[in-house]
């Protein structure tokens, strides 16, 4: 059975005057995270993980901050592309794991709810999800949220001529029928398409 890994990472500082978003959840703090989106550290590195496993750029290749179109977005977005090109690879998730590094807010309190947010966005059970935080002791980072993530994917077991068609991912309407055929209608992969854009691993948001 084919597997891949996927590791993403972010950070966003903290900024006076916008709403905290961590994991796709609200948070109760007197600051939010600055970024061209919604600063969502954690759906960030989540979608770069996910991204990464399959080869597939990262999330400045898709939503480059330099396009006005993604100022102030929800990154659930980003983090839908990024289900919709481990669907169209072929693959799914098996589980996924992160690390928050942050002084405050205390994450513990609320990792319950950041899983149950986490998995509903990625379409997952609460018990693959894996939500840790530390606090950057001695990194002199406490005005700062880091996020890193790393997910393990299985192959959806697609036949070898289906499978090596997906992959080369030459005609994107036949790969949308074949990737319906195979995973169902559980995720809308109308949309899809192998972005073209020049691999850019700047990201602002
Ligand atoms: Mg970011």
């Amino acid at each position: 059975m084919g597997m891949r890994i996927g590791y993403g990472f972010d950070s966003h500082a903290f900024k006076a005057g916008v709403p905290l978003v961590i994991g796709g959840l609200a948070i109760e703090h007197s600051e939010g995270l600055a970024g061209h989106s919604d600063g969502d550290v954690l759906l960030h590195a989540i979608t770069d993980a996910l991204l990464g496993a399959v080869s597939a750029g990262d999330i400045g290749t898709f939503f480059p901050p330099s396009d006005p179109r993604w100022k102030g977005a929800a990154s659930s977005l980003f983090l839908q592309t990024a289900l919709e090109e481990v669907a169209t690879a072929g693959y799914k998730i098996v589980n996924i794991d992160t690390v928050l590094v942050m002084a405050k807010p205390k994450i513990v309190p609320i990792a319950g709810e950041l899983r149950e947010s986490v998995a509903a966005l990625l379409g997952v059970k609460p018990g693959e999800v894996g939500i840790k935080a530390k606090t950057p002791e001695g990194l002199n980072q406490d005005h700062v949220a880091v996020a890193h993530a790393t997910v393990l994917l299985e192959s959806l077991g697609i036949p070898e001529p289906v499978g090596a068609m997906v992959a080369s991912a030459d005609v994107d309407d036949e790969i949308d029928v074949v990737v319906k055929t195979l995973v169902g209608d559980s995720r809308d992969v109308s949309a899809l398409g192998r972005k073209v854009t020049p691999f850019d691993t700047d990201d602002l948001t």
